[in-house]
């Protein structure tokens, strides 16, 4: 399957959906998904700079497994869930850590410009319940989370956004990043990988 190079129509991210990383910040696990949206115009491809807006003193990486919906689902049940999938994608839901403490929406924090680096999509589909996921940065390990961890399944994320808001083909699902969280700085790769399935790798830079 070719490289999604369309943006997709919407991209709605889970919060705290692994309970080292809601720890590390010092959040409880939510009792039902945490969800938020981030804007198409974040999505920035392989090789692509990410921008350190000069609004934001602390910039991080959050790596994730993306979903790539593949048919319309509106109010689906776990069950059907999976055939309505198309693939599965390296996300980096960039966030302005400093922004989304201070603001009470995230907008702001996760909706720059170049805030949302993305891989290639899987060719097929792979297992939903043994992905991992790994970010680097400057090749250095830093986070590493299994999609066994989750506090929602993937299947359960999407039926519960499929009843708020229907899916459409081309949207993406970012499922929550692990523990491990931490800060860019101008000169940084920082690397995405979901291993035999998709990575997406990008230099980071203050904004000129
Ligand atoms: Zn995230």
């Amino acid at each position: 399957m070719p490289a999604i190079r369309s943006r997709p129509g919407k991209i709605v991210c889970v919060g705290r959906n692994y309970p080292e990383h809601a720890k590390e910040l010092g959040n409880e696990v939510p009792k039902e998904p945490l969800i938020f949206l981030k804007p198409p115009s974040s999505v920035v491809w392989q090789g692509e700079t990410i921008v350190l807006p000069s609004a934001s003193r602390r910039v991080e990486y959050e790596g994730e497994i993306g979903v790539v919906v593949g048919r319309s689902m509106t109010r689906v049940s776990e069950n059907d869930v999976t055939s309505g999938i198309r693939s599965i994608i390296a996300v980096n839901d960039v966030t302005a850590r400093d922004l989304q403490k201070s603001d009470s929406q995230w907008t702001r924090a996760k909706g720059f410009d170049t805030f949302c680096p993305l891989g290639e999509e899987s060719s097929e589909l792979p297992d939903l319940d043994s992905l991992t996921v790994v970010t680097r940065v400057n090749g250095v390990e830093r986070q590493r989370g299994k999609s066994s961890e989750m506090v929602f399944s993937i299947p359960s994320l999407l039926a519960y956004i499929s009843r708020i808001m229907t899916l459409e083909p081309g949207d993406l699902v970012a499922t929550g990043t692990p523990s491990g969280v931490g800060p860019l700085v101008s000169g940084d790769i920082v690397e995405i990988e979901i291993p035999g399935v998709s990575r997406v790798s990008n230099p980071v830079q203050e904004d000129q």
